[in-house]
């Protein structure tokens, strides 16, 4: 399969080397010279398990300069970056290129519908993770899955015949038809810690050192899932909790991506995430106080930070 990865930062890379691994033509898109320029010269250092090796097969280009049209477009930019950076390759979207997300937050699949026929849209989510280590040099750990499905719920070959590819490249992909609850369910996880980390500057084990950081994580949870039951989402509360209670008492001095975002002065996800939650909560009539607040202090911070 032709494959163009559509930014190539930490999990664009590590899904394009395991891809490119497994004998598909990939080329990874950013607009990061001195990542492209590394990857170019030395291949891309690819480290999961005990497997650290590099990966010289891999085509990369600047999005604009991209001039063949791809069978399978993996679209991993940060959300606040995917408008931006689809326009830069809509030269190359072909009628029967599929565009998959992977993306956090919500949103990003009707922002690709906007510039690309909704039967080509496939989204999921994945729990793969990932960590750019420096340019040309990812990596990841643990066993992570995919989940997948046409945006707009038609089963169709094609979107197999992708899950397939995936699962062969060792990614661990399913189609499955329940994905906007996987996706709802990661908003909520990721709504409560990555924000409630943000603006407290807390690695996620730290919002255990006070009763008041798990309950404000876990009412986060039951606010963001009220909205996705109003839109007749199913989802599982007890799951999600105890998953977010789970990474509080684990994950020792894990920074999440939002921190990691505020502490390097960049623009974070907020916006896809609690602020996409509370625009949802507003149509539908559902009170999502705490979601909304830290929405706000995420954006302070962020104002803060760009002065
Ligand atoms: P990242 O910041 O490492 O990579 C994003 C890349 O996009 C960067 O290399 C950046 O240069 C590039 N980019 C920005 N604007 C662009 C443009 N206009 N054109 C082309 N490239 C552009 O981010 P990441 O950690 O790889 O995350 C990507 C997405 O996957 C996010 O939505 C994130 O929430 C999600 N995600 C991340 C993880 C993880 O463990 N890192 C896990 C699951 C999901």
């Amino acid at each position: 399969m032709k494959i163009a990865i559509l930014g190539a930062g930490a999990m664009g890379s590590f899904f394009g080397g395991m891809l490119a691994e497994s004998a598909h033509a990939v080329t990874l898109l950013d607009i990061d010279a001195q990542h492209l320029d590394a990857i170019r010269r030395d291949g891309l250092r690819l480290v999961n398990g005990s497997r650290d090796r590099r990966i010289t097969q891999l085509a990369v280009s600047r999005p604009e300069l991209l001039c063949s049209t791809p069978d399978l477009l993996v679209v991993f930019t940060k959300s606040l970056h995917t408008r931006a950076a689809l326009a830069s390759v809509k030269q190359v979207i072909g009628p029967e290129t599929f565009v998959l997300t992977l993306q956090n937050g919500l949103g990003n699949a009707e922002l690709i519908s906007e510039s690309v026929r909704p039967e080509r849209v496939l989204i999921g989510v994945t729990t793969w993770p990932a960590d750019k280590l420096g340019a040309a040099h990812v990596a990841s750990h643990g066993e992570g899955k995919i989940r997948m499905m046409c945006g707009d719920g038609v089963h169709r070959p094609q979107a197999d015949a992708i899950a397939h590819a995936l699962d062969a490249a060792g990614l661990h992909c399913t189609v499955d038809d329940n994905v906007w609850s996987a996706i709802w369910e990661k908003v909520a996880f990721n709504a409560a810690l990555n924000s409630l980390c943000a603006v407290s500057g807390c690695a996620v084990d730290q919002l255990g050192r006070v009763p008041d950081g798990a309950a404000l994580a876990l009412k986060i949870v039951v606010e963001v899932l009220d909205v996705a039951r109003a839109k007749g989402i199913r989802v599982d509360q007890e799951r999600c909790a105890s998953t977010v209670l789970h990474a509080i008492e684990t994950h020792h001095g894990h920074k999440p991506s939002m921190l990691q975002d505020v502490l390097a002065r960049r623009r974070t996800e907020i916006e896809s995430i609690n602020g996409a939650v509370v625009v949802a909560a507003r149509e539908l009539n559902v009170p999502v106080v705490h979601t909304e607040i830290l929405l706000q202090l995420v954006r302070l911070v962020e104002a803060r930070n760009t002065e």
